[in-house]
């Protein structure tokens, strides 16, 4: 990333950024990993350089997973359009990376990459791409879902259907409904990331949440916001009003005051989380701020 940066304008929060989420998993994950065993001896120069998030990784959560940071330094690199050469460049990373893995001892690389991205597409404004959470440490994908609905990373629409369901029990919350349904003029499609034909059929929590299409395969069901359908739908409607306006939610439940109760509910779960992750020095902030 560091490299990437300085060849591509406009990239350097994106640095920024993935320092920050890779200290704090770094510090929830048991037993935990110093800044110094995380970056060894590029550390001195990384924090001269990138001194903020070093200085916020005990006050501050991600809003996001590491690997959505490096798709957003992909999609700048390329036109947002050129999806092959998108998902090309995603699958040589994470392919060299894991063949490096394999010859040392550093954090393993499937901790701090996804498995699969997904691209969502309107005539009107074009493509538009998101990751899986990234993450296998205890706690951290928990963390980064309610981050993410919280810090306003996620549209409205995608953090108000995730808040739907109570992330502890896999239960709609009976007092609220923020899902929609995915209109047919938009497309949204995942794949592996490290394999550019492997299309993945949407799990049952995604279709829940978004109302795609029920393709009666065998996907596990993954924890509602874990999928890279959450943030591919997100980019879509944070730039595409015209698709947005279509998919608002139609419950009776959908109303401002039950909102706030869910986001109240996902604050709780989240401080619950933050607690059993033994990290007790959040004072509220998200980063960037
Ligand atoms: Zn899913």
């Amino acid at each position: 990333m560091v490299k990437w940066c300085t060849a591509t304008n406009g990239s350097r929060h994106l640095v920024d950024e993935i320092l920050h989420s890779i200290l704090f998993l770094g510090k929830i994950t048991i037993p935990s990993f110093s800044p110094e065993e995380i970056f060894g001896d590029v550390l001195d120069g990384l924090k001269n350089t990138y001194p903020e998030p070093f200085e916020s990784c005990e006050t501050h959560l991600p809003r996001r997973s590491p690997f959505s940071c490096v798709l957003d330094m992909v999609v700048l690199q390329n036109q947002p359009n050129n999806e092959d050469a998108i998902r090309s460049s995603l699958k040589n990373l994470v392919n060299s990376l894991e063949a490096k893995v394999l010859t040392s001892n550093s954090l393993e690389a499937k901790v701090l990459t996804s498995t699969v991205v997904c691209v969502s597409h309107s005539n009107t404004s074009g493509k538009h791409y998101g990751v899986s959470m990234s993450t296998t440490v205890p706690f951290a994908r928990k963390i980064v879902i309610a981050a993410s609905c919280l810090s306003s990373y996620w549209d409205e629409y995608v953090a108000g259907a995730v808040m739907s369901y109570d992330p502890d029990r896999m239960t709609r919350r009976e007092y609220f409904d923020g899902t929609i349904n995915f209109p047919q003029e938009a497309t949204c499609k995942a794949y592996l990331v490290t394999d550019v034909t492997e299309y993945k059929p949407p799990c049952k929590s995604c279709q829940e949440l978004f109302g795609l299409p029920d393709e009666e395969t065998e996907e596990p069901r993954f924890p509602y916001g874990n999928c890279a359908e959450a943030e591919s739908l997100s980019n879509l409607f944070k730039s595409d009003e015209t698709i947005k306006q279509q998919c608002q939610p139609i419950s009776p439940l959908h109303t401002p005051e039950n909102r706030e109760t869910a986001r109240a509910d996902t604050q709780m779960f989240l401080k619950d989380v933050l607690e059993r992750a033994r990290f007790n020095t959040w004072e509220n902030h998200y980063y960037p701020a």
